[in-house]
């Protein structure tokens, strides 16, 4: 099932939550301050050993505080309209789900909850529009080229309301 719900993703006890990370996975503004200052110190030691990554690389690391089993750093492209960027926010999602079915079948779980931030949209300027479209379509073609990820429960989850009410249109012409 792919949804959305308005809220704080932090709050969630999925298995795993994503950040919309740095290159450096480092304690930063927005979603990722509150995922860093919820999950505590524990998580940026961990994080400070891992190496560095680009626009849509991926690491994952346990959630220590938070209520969730483990998070995905995803590293947003920091908006400048060209068409790296795309490619790059795409990567974000495919790589997050590829990870998230990687962990399912090391944990041996027949199904996973995985919940995704607007990655971008906030201080790294991405269009929200844009970026919703990019992201149900990422979706769309990895379960489309690998069913099995069909096991994975995702839910988008809006902090603003022009997210909220892109996601709640888009999902329904893409079901
Ligand atoms: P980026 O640097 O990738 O733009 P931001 O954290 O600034 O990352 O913004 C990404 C999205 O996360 C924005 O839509 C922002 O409104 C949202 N956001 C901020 N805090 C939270 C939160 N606690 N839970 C879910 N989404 C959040």
């Amino acid at each position: 099932m792919i949804s959305t719900i308005k809220g704080d993703i932090t709050g969630l006890d999925f298995d795993i939550i994503v950040n919309a990370a740095n290159p450096h996975f480092a304690p930063g503004g927005g979603v990722c301050g509150a995922i860093f200052s919820k999950a505590g110190k524990e998580l940026q030691t961990f994080c400070s050993k891992l190496p560095s990554g680009k626009a849509g690389d991926v690491r994952i690391s346990p959630a220590f505080d938070l209520p969730c089993k483990a998070i995905i750093h995803a590293v947003g492209p920091v908006y400048s309209g060209k068409e790296c960027d795309e490619e790059a926010l795409r990567s974000c999602y495919w790589n997050a789900v590829a990870l998230s079915y990687q962990y399912m079948r090391e944990h041996e779980l027949d199904h996973l909850t995985l919940a995704f931030p607007c990655i971008s949209t906030g201080i790294y300027g991405y269009p929200h529009e844009e970026a919703c479209q990019i992201a149900l379509n990422t979706i769309k073609k990895i379960r489309s080229a690998y069913p099995d990820t069909k096991a994975i429960d995702i839910v988008f989850v809006c902090f603003e309301q022009i997210d909220y009410q892109l996601y709640k249109e888009a999902l329904q012409t893409l079901i």
